[in-house]
């Protein structure tokens, strides 16, 4: 970026206010002076985004291309304002005319191009990579609804569309020259060449046209700006209705609506995938799109092929991409002409796969009728893959038929995607150490094996540039005051605030930073909820997708218990405690549905009991999204990481919980093992039955819910009050699906799944040490404060550094802009 300076950007916010809408600054709303003031700060990373595109076209660097389905970006002007480090003279600018960053910022709709963890992961990967001056490109789809809206009306959720487009989204730049084709359907021919070789002729397919849209993610303070590539799809010709006979009518119209189905909606699902066509057709679409695109930009430089490795990475984010493995063996040999061994050399050096989660029905299986329907040339190409690959198991295990039925690709008539992908890729790993050990272990034992070098652990990370430095502006400078500058591109230089974690003068500086934080926020709820919440009680937190696995069943069936505590002793010494919840549910998962149902109606009658004088509080916070959660974040006390051991891969929540100085109450599992180790027992509270003790009682069949519910009278009160009316004004069937959870014993679905009766004892005995301790003032600054402290290990750019490092090789670029 150019030095900044402000008359020219005063200037050019009036002119684009005049340009865009014929008005003058007094007279546009709020949203019309956001798509200005983004116009304004897109135009000031255009040098340095041409400077960094001109630098990889030059140097060539090895870049990496982040496959992801999802990219959960959150707001993107005040995070490229942070990173441009321009964000106090951008404020100040703007109040010299009147405007307030703040209130503009809030105009911005979240892109919601992702789910949740998974998403918001890819996004966090995409700031270090560019932070830390990596060549990258994110790779996805340009949804035109993300995910949906959520409302709550009469405590159901309902989706509402969101349009996120609506307006124009004023940091996109659509690229109509990079423009691919991408074939659907058909049949596929093969003819005898003249060298003797097949050749594989795919015809009467349907194609569409994809098309990129770049979006920038700027690096902090290094000139680097790198690019998400977000793809369209468009139809391949415009008809006219006289020009064609009706069979190309018909192909026309069908083309047409084939590429306005593609890139329409973000399947809301979270871990847990429905075998749906049209999102096999969505990944193959990007995939296709993105390939297609590295091999025309190596091939500017490059006429073999032989050392597209050591120019290009792909890392397949979960298994939503993989289909890449076999897309680019058929460029490679279809396309290019190479031969089967060639093509596999090369692929298998350019592909890599992380793996997001050991639940089955996370993990993609398509019905191969499917699959070879929407894509005929792919799945011979997969047939083969998994030909040999079955050959090479039987070569290892003679006569052993358990290791095909693990490992093979193609299986009782489903093609699995990421046996596709750990057979091809040179790379498997895990998203945090327990998780990995799992792989290893348990989940794809077999794999590990038959391949020990291919498996490692990436622990996830999360981006200090968003999460504090823009989330939490307090507490970020507090942090600056006693750790100096720097702590933007090395998180580690918060260690130096455990000299002064002691200090009672910081704890209360500490302590005043969160209570304001708990302002912003609880003004937030009144605003959304009209709740009104005591800021000097805990605040409590659970946001992140609602699943089961999750367990904010759990959380709220605590509620309930101390609520009946409370009404048994309404003089009982009680530290008063507001429960915040946020969370999405996919629109067809009814359990999860239904506990958001559960929570609004707990917090109906507990908010509206006056006899027990407002100590406990209950908030649902609707659509819970990036932008809100900068602010949840901020304001927790408490940070509820409760899943069952061994479900949750890693968890990303969890780290920006502790990076905004709340204690986590949590189980050990994912990241919470390795937070547990970097900020010691004293500053955070586990409880509950180890991944072990789990997966014990998986397999063994053990694990007798029933038995806890009629010997612990807590717990028959609490889910009694499921099905007597209670929390649902005498209806004895709204919450029974839930009782029935824990109770219902079914061979396929067992009684109480995520062992949530299992580890209730314990999680009441914890959250009362939890409470103890808040009484503590001291102690419990001191803690919050050794939890800012001992973050550093969590930041995205440790992780980032050893994908690198260990798996994509990459060198750093330099871009030199000329300030004048
Ligand atoms: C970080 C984040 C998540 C992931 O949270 P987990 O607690 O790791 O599941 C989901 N949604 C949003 C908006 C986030 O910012």
């Amino acid at each position: 970026m150019k030095a900044f300076n402000k008359k020219i950007f005063i200037k050019q916010i009036s002119d684009n206010v005049k340009n865009m809408y014929r008005k003058n600054l007094e007279e546009a709303s709020q949203e019309e002076l956001f798509q200005a003031v983004a116009d304004a700060v897109k135009n000031m990373i255009m040098d340095d985004w041409i400077a960094t595109q001109q630098v990889m076209e030059k140097d060539e660097p090895k870049t990496v291309y982040y496959l992801s389905m999802e990219f959960l970006l959150g707001r993107a002007l005040g995070n490229n304002l942070i990173n441009m480090t321009a964000y106090a003279q951008v404020k100040e600018a703007l109040e010299e005319i009147g405007l307030d960053l703040n209130t503009i910022e809030q105009q911005e709709p979240d892109p919601a191009l992702g789910n949740g963890g998974l998403g918001r992961l890819a996004a966090c990967f995409l700031d270090s990579l560019a932070s830390l001056g990596y060549p990258a490109y994110g790779c996805g789809i340009r949804y035109r609804y993300g995910m949906f809206k959520q409302q709550i009306v009469e405590g159901f959720q309902v989706e509402v569309p969101d349009n996120w487009l609506k307006n124009g989204y004023p940091f996109e730049m659509k690229r109509p020259e990079y423009c691919y084709e991408v074939r659907f359907g058909g049949h596929v021919r093969m003819e005898m060449r003249e060298d003797g070789n097949m050749d594989f002729i795919h015809e009467d397919y349907q194609a569409v046209n994809a098309v990129a849209y770049d979006l920038p993610i700027v690096g902090y303070n290094n000139h680097v700006v790198d690019t998400l590539i977000i793809w369209d799809a468009q139809p391949e010709v415009e008809f006219s209705l006289t020009s064609f006979n009706e069979g190309q009518y018909h192909k026309a119209v069908e083309e047409s609506n084939l590429a306005r189905t593609l890139v329409e909606v973000l399947y809301p699902n979270d871990e847990h995938i429905q075998g749906k066509e049209l999102r096999l057709k969505q990944q193959y679409f990007f995939v296709s799109a993105s390939i297609q695109r590295a091999i025309a930009k190596y091939k500017k430089h490059h006429r073999s092929l032989k050392q597209l490795p050591k120019k290009v990475v792909f890392q397949m984010n979960d298994t939503h991409p993989t289909v890449a493995v076999a897309e680019l063996m058929r460029i490679l040999i279809d396309v290019e002409g190479l031969s089967w061994d060639e093509a596999w050399k090369i692929t298998t050096q350019c592909v890599a796969y992380t793996n997001h989660t050991i639940m089955a029905e996370a993990l993609e299986k398509w019905p191969i009728d499917i699959f070879e329907r929407i894509l005929p040339r792919v799945y011979q190409i997969v047939d083969e893959i998994n030909r040999r690959f079955v050959l090479d198991i039987m070569d290892r295990y003679p006569g052993n038929e358990d290791k095909i039925r693990s490992m093979a690709i193609l299986y009782d008539g489903q093609v699995r995607m990421a046996n596709l992908a750990i057979a091809a890729g040179f790379s498997v790993n895990g998203v945090a150490r327990l998780h990995t050990e799992i792989l290893k272990n348990e989940s794809l034992k077999d794999f590990y094996e038959m391949f020990p070098e291919k498996f490692n652990n990436k622990t996830n990370g999360i981006t200090q540039r968003r999460f504090l430095a823009h989330g939490n502006p307090l507490l970020a400078d507090f942090v600056t005051k006693y750790c100096g500058k720097g702590w933007e591109t090395d998180l580690q230089k918060t260690r130096k605030l455990i000299a002064k974690a002691d200090d009672p003068k910081v704890q209360k500086e500490f302590m005043e930073i969160k209570r304001e934080n708990k302002k912003r926020l609880a003004k937030y709820i009144l605003e959304k909820t009209g709740i009104e919440v005591n800021v000097d009680s805990i605040f409590d937190v659970h946001v992140k997708r609602l699943h089961e696995y999750k367990r904010q069943l759990m959380n709220i069936l605590h509620v309930m218990y101390l609520y009946n505590r409370l009404k048994d002793n309404p003089d009982m010494d009680f530290v008063p405690r507001t429960f915040i919840f946020g969370a999405k549910a996919a629109a067809g998962y009814r359990n999860a549905k239904n506990t958001i149902k559960l929570i609004n109606n707990v917090a109906d009658v507990i908010n509206h009991d006056v006899s027990i004088g407002g100590k406990i509080k209950v908030v649902f916070i609707e659509d819970y999204k990036v932008s809100n959660a900068e602010w949840i974040y901020a304001a927790a006390d408490v940070s509820e990481q409760i899943s069952t051991a061994s479900k949750e891969a890693s968890g990303t929540g969890n780290m920006k919980f502790m990076l905004n100085g709340a204690l986590t109450i949590g189980t050990m599992d994912g990241a919470n093992v390795e937070m547990f180790e970097e900020v010691g027992e004293e500053n955070m509270f586990i409880f509950g039955l180890s991944a072990q003790e789990v997966i014990g009682f998986e397999r063994n069949h053990n694990y007798r819910p029933g038995d806890i519910y009629n010997n612990d009278p807590d717990v028959n009160r609490v889910l009694n009050q499921l099905i007597d009316g209670t929390y649902s004004h005498g209806d004895y069937e709204l919450f029974r699906s839930l009782y029935n959870y824990f109770l219902n014993d079914r061979p396929d679905n067992p009684a109480d799944r995520y062992f949530i009766l299992a580890d209730f004892r314990s999680y009441i005995q914890t959250q009362e040490k939890v409470a103890a301790y808040y009484r503590n003032r001291s102690a419990w600054a001191k803690s919050a404060i050794m939890n800012v402290a001992c973050v550093g290990k969590f930041s995205s750019d440790r992780t980032i550094q050893e994908y690198v490092d260990d798996i994509w090789h990459l060198e750093k670029i330099k871009v030199r802009t000329s300030l004048f």
